[in-house]
């Protein structure tokens, strides 16, 4: 093993252990910015390495502006993209990204397939890298076309709602059976180019296929099913390039993704089997999410009389939801905290797993506010707590505040994992209307005596509150 080699593992090693502890950091809002700049540390690493004993090393310093072109192109546009994004738009953002990601795998398997078929003369190649460049090609191209479906529904010029016919499951099922048989075929049968070419469009069709019956609203998981899929193909493609570092890097991508779909799936308290084959969004993605059930008798309350219900309070648990983050009221919000803290009441927030759009949706909404973390509870930590309350203002949430879930076995949300906000003396919720949120049911919630409605822009009525407790 020569000297550039043993850099080359260390150099490996060390970047696993960067993408590790980034990992590791990213679990916790305080320490995710460090997390987040130890993998990017880590990835520089590995590509500097890359570019110098790919390129330098063999005399080829020549061709390292076609490197160059694609990392400019590719930095400028994801610097750009990531700093003008909206909060409400990053579930898109990290589709499309995530597409890339399974679209470059693909891209390394073909080249590799192709220079392999085209120096092995007609041979059957050997097994092993074979079966591995197969599972690059299609898992990473069901990534790509999956995202970029993923990718349209949520940013609109893809209908939203589950795109479905009669004999879909056939279809999908005919089209998982082909590459079955063409993968089988090229590996133990023959070596074939256009075989493969045609395993490769199949792959592309098929990731198409799988994610349109899904509805629009579901996407979250079905991107976090996808970044898991993109992980495998980049570890695909790393053993078939002999890369490690790519290697662990893809197995991280795809344990961690296939980790965080499963965490989703059981606080909603549905099977990926039911996200994936289900096509629950059908309702809201229309965008009148009609709610079933029968008119509730609801009362309405001022921002005034709110406002003084929780100035005059010992305790006030706020319940962030996805209005909160549509009408972008973070900052009014902290604003309303602080004043409330001013006057000796005690404030958290309650956060659900899958308030939101996605994981973690809620955090970073209230971490750009910069409402302090140790504000912050979780379900289990909080749920307690409630029947202490004073005042559980709800700002923009719906189905995570939900009775029905606890208590009506017919709901599609029985079982998930609420909020207990009844629980508390008082209940205020803002909100618009009285539609119904992402599950397109109705919410008991607003019919009972202890909650009074506050209508509008969670964002006016947040600064209306924070008008009142100034006065109060
Ligand atoms: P919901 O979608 O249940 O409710 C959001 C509520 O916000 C709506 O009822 C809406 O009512 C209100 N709203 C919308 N815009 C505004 C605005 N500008 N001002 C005031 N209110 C507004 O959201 P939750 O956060 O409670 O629940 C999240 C849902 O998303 C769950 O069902 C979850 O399963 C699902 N989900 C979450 C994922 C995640 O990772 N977080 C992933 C996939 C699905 P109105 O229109 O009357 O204003």
């Amino acid at each position: 093993m020569s000297g550039i080699d043993i850099l080359t593992f260390l150099i490996w090693l060390v970047a696993a252990i960067t993408f590790i502890l980034a990992l590791k950091f990213l679990a916790s809002p305080k320490t995710a910015r460090t997390g987040n700049q130890l993998g990017a540390i880590g990835m520089a690493l590995v590509i500097i390495w890359t570019l110098i004993t790919d390129f330098i090393v063999p005399g080829q310093a020549g061709r390292l502006w076609i490197v160059a072109v694609g990392g400019v192109i590719g930095a400028v546009v994801g610097v750009l993209s990531a700093r003008r994004v909206p909060m409400t738009a990053m579930p898109q953002m990290v589709a499309i990204f995530n597409g890339a990601g399974g679209g470059a795998a693909a891209v390394v398997a073909v080249s590799e397939f192709l220079a392999s078929a085209n120096a092995s003369e007609g041979q059957l190649l050997p097994i092993v890298p074979v079966v591995a460049t197969l599972l690059g090609a299609l898992i990473g191209g069901v990534s790509l076309t999956g995202s970029i479906v993923a990718f349209g529904k949520l940013q609109g010029f893809i209908s939203g709602r589950p795109v479905t016919y009669n004999g879909q499951q056939v279809v999908a099922g005919l089209l998982l059976g082909a590459l079955l048989i063409i993968g089988v075929v090229l590996a133990v049968l023959v070596n074939s180019i256009p075989l493969f070419l045609l395993f490769v469009v199949l792959a592309l069709i098929t990731g198409v296929a799988l994610v349109m019956p899904i509805g629009g609203a579901d996407m979250p998981v079905v991107i976090s099913l996808l970044n898991s899929y993109t992980g495998i193909a980049v570890a695909a493609t790393g053993f078939v390039l002999g890369n490690y570092a790519l290697l662990i890097a893809g197995t991280l991508v795809g344990a961690s993704g296939a980790i965080l779909t499963q965490l989703m799936c059981r606080a909603m308290n549905r099977s990926l089997f039911n996200v994936l084959f289900g096509a629950f969004g059908a309702v809201v993605a229309g965008g009148s999410a009609a709610a079933s059930g029968e008119e509730q008798n609801v009362r309405e309350i001022g921002a005034e009389d709110a406002a003084v219900l929780m100035a005059y309070g010992k305790k006030v648990i706020i319940v962030p939801g996805y209005g909160m983050a549509v009408a972008q009221a973070q900052a009014s919000v902290r604003e309303l905290m602080d004043l409330l803290i001013a006057k000796g009441v005690d404030v958290e927030f309650a956060i659900h797993p899958v308030a939101g759009r996605m994981p973690g949706h809620m955090n970073v909404l209230l971490a750009e506010a910069n409402v302090p973390y140790d504000r912050l509870k979780e379900m289990d930590e909080i749920n307690d707590e409630f029947a202490s309350a004073d005042v559980a203002l709800v700002i923009g949430a719906n189905d995570v505040t939900n009775p029905a879930a606890r208590t009506d076995t017919t709901s599609p949300i029985y079982g998930m994992p609420i909020l207990n906000v009844d629980a508390a003396q008082n209940v205020i919720v803002l909100k618009r209307s009285m539609a119904a949120g992402f599950a397109g049911i109705d919410n008991p919630l607003y019919g009972d005596p202890k909650t009074a409605m506050l209508f509008g822009d969670a964002k006016k009525s947040v600064e209306n509150l924070v008008a009142g407790v100034k006065l109060a």
